[in-house]
């Protein structure tokens, strides 16, 4: 619900409000700018101020305001926004704006202002609750018998009260929190286009850190709907970075992963994985990425036991990010289809099976060296070297 003459939206940071002044504003430069490029990449018009300790978009019409708040809901570092009419600091502008509000919004139930207030005023907060309790109440009570509940309003008017302008909203939409998208440097994270990946790209990108997706095409392990899969989801996140470049990288493994299972056995999902970790690792090179993000979950598969992680990671000096490590299936699920990768996760692409019937859980590294094949790092050095891009525009 928007109140009527909506005319900004309120936007709030959380993370960012504990560094220094400096860092502090610096990040709120980096979130304007990042909301103001999905504002733009939605075709929604507004102008993204930058306030201290918040944000706040400017928008021409009431339709901009809700579209806005949209935005901002879908922009990594906000927690909240909520579209808003701005009126003068004033009690009267408060109470007039209230009591619009209510003839407009307020059909029953039960309501409560929360008003907040920061900066120089001739009157506090607990005053524009009282008088703006008042204005509801005297605004509808000709139509329904209005009632106050301050614990479990159906409506709230929530008010904030700043130095030279007050704004009054209904709703409050959340965002996904985290940091602004590149405040950290950028990773690589390896896309497979299943359910676990996309997630794991989704949270890295949350923490602020672009990222550079990466998909090994299996050749006939694979297939071109494989692919495709890929491209869609890495399309699908890019929503959430308008300006950041999310097009998908894709090596071709198509050799490597038919020699690896005509050639080795029960520590073949190992190798396999250490080949990855080495591509990814030439491309982070390449692409000045400091670190590797994969969509691993302690235990969901036997290449992510405690003791497999511990073999594969010794293929690469970059640190491996894996933001679902603790996460069930269930879990990861529910956030797959919340972030919108869920359904293009799940088409069904008709891959063969690589992982062989009896994998070893906890692989001596040993045994899974001698099993794999001596030129492996070289054939990642020569595969990454040769990597292609698919365009995934933003849109
Ligand atoms: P996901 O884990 O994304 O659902 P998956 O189940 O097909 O995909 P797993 O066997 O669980 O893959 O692999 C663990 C992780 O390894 C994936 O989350 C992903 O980060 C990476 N990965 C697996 N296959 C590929 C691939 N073909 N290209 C790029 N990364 C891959
Ligand atoms: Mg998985």
């Amino acid at each position: 619900m928007l109140p009527p003459g909506a005319d900004s939206v309120v936007v709030r940071h959380g993370d960012i409000g504990v560094k220094s002044s400096q860092v502090q504003a610096n990040m709120e430069g980096t979130l304007r700018e990042n909301l103001a490029a999905m504002l733009d990449a939605r075709d929604v018009p507004g102008d993204v101020e930058r306030e201290w300790g918040r944000l706040l978009v400017r928008a021409p019409s009431s339709d901009a305001a809700a579209s806005a708040a949209d935005a901002a809901a879908d922009t990594f570092g906000v927690v909240s926004a909520s579209p808003a009419v701005s009126v003068a600091p004033t009690l009267d502008a408060i109470t007039d704006a209230l009591a619009r509000t209510a003839e407009e919004k307020y059909e029953d139930g039960a309501f409560a202002v929360d008003a907040r207030r920061a900066g120089e005023h001739d009157f506090g907060s607990h005053d524009v609750n009282r008088a703006g309790g008042d204005a509801v109440w005297a605004a509808v009570e000709d139509d329904f018998d209005p009632e106050v509940d301050l614990d479990d309003p159906d409506v709230t008017f929530s008010v904030e009260v700043r130095d030279d302008e007050a704004f009054v909203h209904l709703d409050t939409r959340e965002g996904p929190g985290g940091m602004p998208l590149g405040t950290q440097k950028p990773l690589v994270a390896l896309l497979s286009g299943g359910i676990d990946s996309p997630v794991a790209v989704f949270e890295a990108m949350k923490r602020g850190a672009p990222v550079v997706p990466l998909y090994l095409d299996l050749g006939e392990y694979g297939g071109p709907d494989h692919r495709a899969r890929a491209e869609e989801t890495a399309r699908r996140l890019a929503r959430y970075a308008p300006n950041e470049d999310l097009g998908l990288r894709v090596a071709d493994a198509g050799d490597v992963v038919e020699e690896l299972a005509s050639e080795t056995g029960r520590t073949r999902m190992l190798s396999f994985r250490r080949f990855m970790y080495r591509v990814a690792e030439h491309v982070a090179h390449e692409e000045g990425a400091m670190g590797v993000v994969t969509g691993e979950a302690m235990g969901q598969k036997s290449s992510q036991t405690a003791a497999n992680i511990a073999v594969v990671d010794r293929a690469t000096d970059l640190p491996v990010h894996r933001p679902l490590f603790s996460m069930d299936k269930q879990e990861i699920i529910a956030r797959a289809r919340e972030i919108g990768t869920y359904r293009d996760s799940t088409l069904d692409v008709g891959c063969e099976r690589l992982a062989p019937s009896q994998p070893l859980t906890a692989a001596p590294l040993d045994s899974m060296l001698a099993d794999e094949p001596e030129d492996l790092f070289e054939r990642a050095r020569e595969v990454a070297s040769d990597v292609e891009r698919a365009e995934v525009p933003t849109a």
